[in-house]
């Protein structure tokens, strides 16, 4: 089946610019420079699947236009990957009677229904909520004809998810990927992978290790994501190796699913 993956947010947790930082990246007019919170949209057989939602949601769904949501699927409770829910409303009241589905580990589910409890608790009444409904995963989930199969990877101390669905791969935070998850990303077509900058970092990958991912998984294109602002995006694409290229706010990819 084709699909379109865009790039809705290529950023770190603080987006790009950075809020009082001066330097040349968060001042470039190069508007691949201007990355929103880490997360990415597909487009498939009518429907239309968000990989988390970021503080910046409701300003990616207006540059890219985006009329409908039919399911959301979290990576993980960091701030930068769930903020924007309640952000989820215009597009989830398209969903009235049902709700619009919001897939997460159990752990992650009890975290978010915990942190958005005006969502979730019955008993309070406030008017214009999202209409959303967490469904607990515990592993793949087939969604409107496409598998999405978890890939544990580590993120500091925490174990979290990147996916898999058809020919593409979604790594947005790591530290780590382990062997077993390394296993799981054989014969891609699109790899995205965290890059948060070249000095290492206790939570994210460096672009040198990265590459190193990419050199043992070899995947057609590899992208990286969730860059911070130590990383100009024409100078650092002209520095990588050929097959492998920063990812940016708005970019599309089309794959087979
Ligand atoms: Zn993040
Ligand atoms: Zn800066
Ligand atoms: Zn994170």
């Amino acid at each position: 089946m084709n699909a379109v993956l865009t790039v809705l947010g290529s950023g770190t947790s603080m987006g790009v610019p950075t809020i009082g930082c001066d330097c040349a990246v968060c001042q470039s007019s190069d508007p691949r420079d201007r990355r929103t919170r880490p997360s990415v949209l597909l487009e498939y057989a009518g429907k239309v699947v968000l990989i988390d939602s970021t503080p910046d949601f409701r300003e990616q769904a207006i540059r890219e236009k985006i009329r409908r949501l039919d399911a959301v699927l979290y990576t993980h409770t960091h701030a930068d990957h769930i903020l924007g829910i309640d952000d989820l409303r215009p597009l989830s009241f398209r969903h009235k009677p049902n709700k619009l589905p919001l897939y997460a580990r159990p752990r992650d589910a009890a975290f978010i229904r915990n942190m958005f409890r005006y969502i979730f608790d019955a008993d309070y009444k406030f008017g214009g909520l999202p209409q959303v409904e967490l469904r607990v995963i515990e592993g793949p989930v087939e969604l409107f004809g496409a598998r999405f199969e978890p890939v544990p990877v580590i993120h500091g101390e925490a174990e979290i998810w990147g996916f898999r669905f058809g020919s593409a791969a979604y790594l947005t935070d790591h530290s780590e990927v382990p062997e077993s998850s390394i296993a799981q990303l054989q014969n891609l077509d699109i790899l995205f992978l965290d890059a948060l900058r070249y000095k290492p970092h206790p939570t994210h990958s460096t672009v040198e290790n990265s590459l190193k991912i990419v050199e043992r998984v070899k995947p057609k294109r590899a992208f990286f994501t969730h860059i911070c602002h130590d990383l100009p995006h024409e100078a650092t694409n002209v520095s990588l190796p050929h097959g492998a290229q920063l990812a940016y706010d708005g970019m599309k990819l089309e794959f087979e699913i």
